[in-house]
């Protein structure tokens, strides 16, 4: 039994990736196994993985038509605008915020990739998967988006994938460029004039923590719907670092209104804020 319980436990190696997509400062742990099995095997492999993110975005897109069309509806708790005033309400464009991997882009191939030729994981690995554009669209996602543009409404990419420059190359910010061609390249329709990707570190005091970018997307926008694979993809310090499985557990709950019509959290039993938050032994939690 212990032998399959070490299955569960994480390397420096997901640590590294983990911060590398959420943006956080935790120093890398010095741990030596490999990444999960079963879990990037599901996200790999799994019908039910499929018939998760297809009901969580058809149900998203049955929705949508309410949300744009009821003016005081918005996802965001950073929306400070008056919305029941009208002159308010109409002057911002309607928009659904998405989180990109494990969102709308899956890396489970990269997963696989690392775990299949024992690939020493370092935060430059991932930059390079992000360089190579191909990571697949999530089941339903496509759709999803498409439907919102047929709405009129716009399609906001918020990620904490970094901007960071690379050596052969005098982009500031290469990973968005990449990125963008990745959307295309997974079957997401182009970018319109009102559509945005923003990405960590592409502006000054764009931290791992969305909330600040979330504000200013409402300065323009009335954010309909939110999607993520994490509680910070969310609300300000939602699950924060620091606080216990049960601590962020018992915050979710208190949002009992938001999720499943506002809010909309995709699996990703790979990483994530869930993990490090079980700290330097998460073996402790099978007691
Ligand atoms: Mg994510």
């Amino acid at each position: 039994m212990l032998r399959i319980y070490r299955i569960f436990s994480f390397g420096a190696c997901f640590f590294a990736i983990v911060c590398f997509a959420l943006g956080c400062t935790q120093q890398q742990k010095q741990q030596s196994s490999k990444p999960n099995l079963n879990s990037t095997l599901w996200a790999l492999t799994a019908a039910e993985y499929e018939a998760a993110c297809l009901t969580v975005y058809k149900s998203a897109m049955l929705q949508l038509a309410q949300a744009k069309a009821d003016t005081t509806w918005t996802a965001a708790l950073e929306q400070k605008q008056d919305l029941s005033d009208p002159t308010i309400s109409s002057s911002l464009l309607p928009a659904v915020v998405l989180d990109i991997d494990e969102t709308v882009l899956s890396n489970a191939p990269y997963f696989a990739r690392l775990m299949s030729e024992d690939e020493q994981i370092a935060r430059g690995s991932f930059d390079n998967w992000v360089a190579e554009a191909r990571a697949t669209a999530l089941s339903g996602v496509i759709e999803y988006i498409k439907e919102a543009k047929r709405q009129g409404i716009a399609v906001i990419y918020l990620t904490n994938r970094a901007c960071r420059k690379r050596a052969d190359n005098d982009d500031p910010c290469p990973q968005r460029t990449d990125t963008i061609a990745n959307l295309e390249n997974a079957g997401l329709p182009p970018l319109g004039p009102d559509d945005l990707v923003l990405l960590r570190n592409q502006q000054t005091g764009w931290t791992g923590e969305k909330s600040i970018r979330r504000s200013f997307i409402c300065e323009k926008y009335r954010i309909l719907q939110i999607f993520g694979d994490n509680l910070g993809d969310f609300a300000p310090k939602l699950g924060a670092s620091g606080m216990t499985p049960n601590q962020r557990k018992e915050q979710t709950r208190q949002y009992q209104d938001k999720w499943g019509s506002k809010w909309f959290m995709l699996p990703n039993p790979i990483y994530g804020a869930w993990l490090n938050a079980l700290g330097d032994d998460p073996e402790a939690y099978l007691k």
